[in-house]
Parts: C-alpha cells; structure tokens; sequence
C-alpha cells in the first residue's frame, strides 16, 4: 500500500493529501515547486532510515557535488551505522577533498560497518581502483 509523506512534519499518510492534515504544509506546491535534488535533499531529514539511505546514494549516483555538505552533515550527526555507509559511499562517488578528508576520519570508527566502509574508500584511493558502482547503474 503506497504511504504519502509530508516533507515539513514527516506525518505518514494513507491518502495522497495536498495539504498537510497535521502542520498544513503545502506538499503540492512543494513537489511542484522543487527540483529533483532538492527532494533529495529534504528526503535526506526522513525519519524513516531507508528513505534517508535512498536520498543519500542516489545524491552520489548523480554526481552532484553539491550534496557533498548535506551528506557530510547528516554522516557527522546520524548514529546509524548502515547510514553511514550509505553516505561515505556517495561521498566517495562525489569526491572532493571535503569529502575524502571527511572518509579518513572515520577509518577509525568503532563500527566495523564504518571503518570498513571508510578503509576501503581510502585503500582505493590509494591504489587508484575505481568504484564499482558507476553513475550509469542509477
Ligand atoms: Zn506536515
């Protein structure tokens, strides 16, 4: 059963409403109004972690760096580890020294999931293999 969203107060819908019922946000005008990063980006605050992990690896799948902050944000502050490694992942598909300086921080982590998703971004980087993931998969 499809679930709608507000993308103001995260309410969870069964009825696709063009006004929010709970804080009367206009969800209409604002998927009208944004671009398809920018959806990303707002998905990025979801409450539900498998649409805050969807946001984050498309945002690296397209490329667009300008994600780069909101991700290093949102790995900075998540305590979800499989997050994390969602993040450092598109984080290492946008590159950027922000981006590498921030994965080297956490090659240490105390998640193996982390570290390990961390360690790797940095031995590729070292040795100069590419990714596996490809912005032609999305
Ligand atoms: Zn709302």
């Amino acid at each position: 059963m499809t679930r709608y969203c507000c993308p103001n107060c995260w309410g969870n819908f069964s009825i696709n409403y063009g006004i929010c019922p709970e804080c009367k946000f206009d969800i209409d005008h604002f998927y009208k109004e944004q671009t398809y990063f920018q959806k990303l980006v707002a998905a990025l605050h979801s409450p539900e972690p498998l649409t805050r992990d969807r946001a984050a690896s498309i945002l690296g799948k397209i490329g667009d760096s300008r994600a780069v902050p909101q991700l290093l944000e949102l790995l900075h502050t998540t305590d979800d580890y499989y997050s994390m490694r969602t993040i450092i992942e598109s984080l290492e598909l946008l590159g950027g020294d922000e981006a590498y300086q921030a994965i080297q921080m956490y090659a240490g982590h105390k998640s193996v999931i982390v570290r390990n998703a961390a360690r790797d971004v940095c031995a590729r980087r070292r040795t100069g293999i590419e990714f596996l993931v490809t912005k032609e998969a999305v």
